[in-house]
């Protein structure tokens, strides 16, 4: 069983600031981390709001920076699924797929999955036309019709994307107005090959073995139709991935953790950062904040005990 001072859930934005900042001020930092390093963020082609980002820059060349910094700065990482965790004593125990590890202080960086829209044909047809990923899969629509599903930012950032590749883009809302940016808006809706599709629910995705069309009611007539589509992108919000933390500590009503300011959970030593923390506006420069609070907050918690047993090393 390995022991750390730090151990940081999820290698997102988020944790790897934290990680970075409590290992450059010397504690033993551990990242456990599922997939790899960069969360989110590794599906984004063109982030222009990251501070510096002078020039758009690739999500999946930001993860994979972040990380080597972290690991410059002394974090381990390791691959593997955390499944529960005990924080009742009086070390924080994560119970993974491959053993425990124990640390003295938590920071819960477990970011959020992608919401299902929850229609017939959607997981049936999931990997075979329905994506989450524009820059992953939007080349292999060339020219080809695609649907984009959501009203948020994500939705509008990927159609941009998607309108490279495809001939055609229809952005299908329920509603009648959009959560995202204003200007992202404008230039998307400024595109030729753009369709937008207000006050629209779509009910069905249809295909045999790939994405063949949608049905897609009028919630305004009631009416519905059909769409011929290649691909289906779904970008209908995000849920916390907090299943299991249930229980643990306090979460609010959205199932996202419930901090201060220091980012401190309702069990002392476990703080919580990034899109995981409820109230967070799930912005990638909040996400780097939040870790780097965290981390301070981490080692400030371990106060005295850290210094100790640098020194006793
Ligand atoms: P979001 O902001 O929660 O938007 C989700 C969209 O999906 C909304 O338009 C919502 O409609 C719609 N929706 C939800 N459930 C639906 C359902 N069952 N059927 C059909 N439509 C449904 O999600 P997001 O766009 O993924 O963004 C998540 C967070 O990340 C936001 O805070 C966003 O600002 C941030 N973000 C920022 C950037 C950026 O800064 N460039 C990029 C991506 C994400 P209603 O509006 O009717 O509820």
């Amino acid at each position: 069983m390995d022991e750390f001072d730090i151990v940081v859930i999820g290698a997102g934005v988020a944790g790897l600031s934290a990680a970075a900042t409590a290992a450059r001020r010397g504690a033993r930092v551990a990242v456990v981390e599922k997939l790899g390093a960069g969360g989110q963020i590794m599906t984004v082609e063109r982030i222009e709001n990251f501070p510096g980002a002078v020039e758009p820059v690739a999500g999946f060349e930001l993860g994979p920076a972040m990380q080597e910094q972290a690991e410059q700065a002394g974090a381990e990482f390791l691959l593997d699924a955390v499944e529960e965790v005990l924080l009742d004593g009086p070390a924080r125990v994560l119970r993974c797929s491959q053993g425990e590890i124990t640390a003295r202080a938590l920071i819960v960086a477990a970011g959020s999955s992608r919401r299902a829209l929850g229609v017939p044909g959607e997981e049936r047809l999931e990997g075979r036309g329905v994506s989450h990923c524009a820059s992953c899969d939007g080349p292999l629509h060339r020219g080809k019709t695609v649907a984009v599903i959501g009203g948020g930012d994500s939705a509008f950032d990927e159609a941009l994307i998607l309108a490279t590749h495809a001939g055609q883009v229809l952005l299908i809302h329920r509603g009648e107005s959009f959560r995202a940016a204003k200007p992202t808006v404008e230039k998307v809706s400024a595109l030729e090959n753009v369709r937008i599709c207000l006050n629209s629910t779509v009910e069905e995705i249809i295909g045999d073995n790939v994405v063949q069309g949608l049905l897609v009611r009028d919630r305004i007539t009631g009416a519905s139709r059909r769409e011929s589509v290649d691909g289906v992108f779904v970008y209908v919000g995000l849920e916390p991935n907090t299943d299991f933390l249930k229980g643990k500590l306090d979460l609010a009503e959205d199932g996202r953790v419930l901090t201060d300011r220091f980012m401190q959970t309702s069990v002392p030593g476990v703080f919580a950062a990034g899109d995981i923390r409820h109230a967070s506006v799930a912005l990638l420069a909040e996400a780097a904040g939040d870790g780097a609070t965290a981390a301070i907050a981490a080692l400030n918690y371990l106060g005295e005990g850290f210094e100790k047993a640098r020194a006793a090393e």
